[in-house]
């Protein structure tokens, strides 16, 4: 579970996150939905405690989180696919990550087919187009079997097989009991993605809804 609770934070007089409360339970996918700019990468670093917030505070399994004190057991993250750099394999960057958290290489193995990169394992991951960075990315998230997921809009740079492919997966991923919150600055795809979605706008709290009630007063 992850309870966000009258969460603010501004970047000097730019307010990015503006007293917002929400919870995301397990068993759903819960879609995290507003415009660009609208702080949902802001809120989402606070809750991995990447960033601290100037009042309020962010809880995942009751706990706060402190940089790089987050077991990859306990929550898994996508922020940003394009920041994958360099000559290593795709193989080699899970790897590392993989080494530095205690899990071994048939885990890494795993991952890799779990995403569809196995056969591209061996391939520089710099030179990774968007969509396969983010199934990288996605392989480093499921890398510690976590419990809680966060995912940055993951379907950026998908083509629709790879965005039908995620959707499945967050939805495998929800239904065996995980919490599952994903961005995206599109309804349409959110309305086919999500259970829940819990809006924003301007850092604020917009709505907070199932998406079968929401077209339920359609
Ligand atoms: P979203 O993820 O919904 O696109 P962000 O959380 O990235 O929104 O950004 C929210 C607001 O905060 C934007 O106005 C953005 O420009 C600003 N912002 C985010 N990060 C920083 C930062 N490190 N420094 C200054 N402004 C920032
Ligand atoms: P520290 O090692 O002091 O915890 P951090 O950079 O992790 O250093 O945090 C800086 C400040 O922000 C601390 O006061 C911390 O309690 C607070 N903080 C960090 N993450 C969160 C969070 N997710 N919710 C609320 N406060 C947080």
């Amino acid at each position: 579970m992850i309870e966000v609770r009258e969460l603010s934070k501004r970047y000097g007089r730019a307010t990015a996150v503006d007293n917002l409360s929400f919870t995301v339970r397990p068993g759903a996918v819960t879609g995290f939905l507003g415009p660009n700019g609208a702080g949902k990468s802001t809120t989402m670093r606070i809750v991995l405690g990447l960033d601290a917030p100037d009042t309020g505070e962010a809880l995942v399994g009751g706990r706060r989180y402190a940089t790089l004190r987050r077991p990859m057991s306990e929550v898994g993250a996508l922020l940003d696919a394009n920041a994958v750099h360099g000559g290593r394999s795709a193989y080699d960057h899970l790897l590392s990550l993989a080494l530095t958290n205690g899990i071994g290489p048939a885990r890494v193995r795993e991952v890799l087919e779990q995403v569809g990169l196995s056969d591209v394992a061996r391939k520089r991951a710099g030179k990774f187009s968007l969509g396969m960075k983010q199934r990288l990315g996605l392989a480093a998230t499921l890398l510690g079997d976590p419990a809680v997921l966060l995912l940055d809009e993951p379907v950026n740079g998908l083509d629709p097989d790879g965005v039908r492919w995620i959707r499945e997966l967050l939805r495998s991923l929800a239904a065996d009991g995980r919490t599952v919150l994903v961005s995206s600055h599109l309804m349409s795809e959110m309305a086919l993605t999500a259970d829940r979605l819990i809006v924003i706008g301007r850092g604020r709290l917009i709505a907070d809804t199932s998406v079968r009630e929401l077209e339920a007063r359609f």
